[in-house]
């Protein structure tokens, strides 16, 4: 049987325990091709934990997970290897080698991982450094850029290995206001350009203007799950009312 739906990413009643704390109680919702979800939440309502979970990077005590049809966590190098392929992520610290070029940092994983040649990792790491706006800063070095520019070398770095989906954790609270509108003008014109995001984020006016989906978690459940603006305009639960408000 053919899969019915497009979705990239399908989450089915995922249960993440650390130790005796249950951090993920149930979680489940399908993210289409194409969709810009935006997970929004207290801290500590598990919303990090949820895009590890996603990305590989922990184990989980029950439901699935599938990223393009694979399931996370299956056993393995070659299903380690496709979801790196398929998933990328970018968090709140750019996490750049210092001592490498930009143009450097975006190609070392095209030559060592992809085993791509010198010359097309170059013209790969102009074409997504031309997406976020950094044509100019090809030779520079990390500490030569402002926050919110490393940040955007981050997600080219990300976009560089042409991932199916993207996840980004709060990419902008380092950043103060300015450089924060910058990167999140690069991931507005990402959702734009079609590309599937999920997004965590305490900006609720990206969210607003940007999401078609809003996933507001709540003691690791997903307490409200709707299209952006049926959901902001007409909130249901008396936590997800009193979240909107604080976050005015
Ligand atoms: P959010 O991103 O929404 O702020 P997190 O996913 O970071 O929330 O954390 C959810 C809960 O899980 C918190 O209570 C946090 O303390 C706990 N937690 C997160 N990571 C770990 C860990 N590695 N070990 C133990 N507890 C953790
Ligand atoms: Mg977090």
């Amino acid at each position: 049987m053919p899969e019915e739906t497009d979705a990239v990413v399908r989450i089915a009643g995922v249960i993440k325990e650390f130790g005796p704390l249950r951090v993920l109680d149930g979680i489940s919702f399908d993210v289409a091709r194409g969709q810009t979800v935006a997970i929004v939440g207290r801290s500590g309502s598990g919303k990090s934990t949820l895009l590890r979970c996603i990305a590989g990077l922990e184990t989980i005590q029950g439901g699935t997970i599938a990223v393009c049809g694979h399931a996370v966590g299956t056993p393995g190098s070659a299903a380690r290897a496709q979801l790196r392929r398929d998933v990328g992520m970018v968090f709140q610290s750019y996490n750049l080698f210092p001592h490498l070029t930009v143009e450097r940092n975006i190609t070392l994983a095209l030559t060592l991982v992809k085993k791509q040649s010198k010359e097309e990792a170059r013209k790969r790491a102009a074409d997504v450094l031309g997406l976020v706006g950094l044509t100019d800063k090809t030779a520079s070095y990390p500490e030569q850029l402002s926050g919110g520019q490393q940040q955007r070398v981050a997600i080219a770095r990300s976009l560089a290995l042409q991932p199916q989906v993207m996840l980004f954790d709060e990419v902008t609270s380092a950043l103060d206001p300015e450089l924060t509108a910058e990167v999140l003008g690069v991931m507005e014109d990402l959702a734009r350009r079609g590309m599937t995001m999920i997004t965590v984020t305490h900006e609720m006016g990206f969210a607003r203007r940007v999401a078609d989906l809003v996933v507001f978690m709540h003691k690791g459940k997903v307490w409200e799950i709707g299209p952006t603006e049926e959901l902001f305009a007409a909130p249901r639960t008396p936590e997800f009312r009193q979240f909107v408000r604080s976050e005015l």
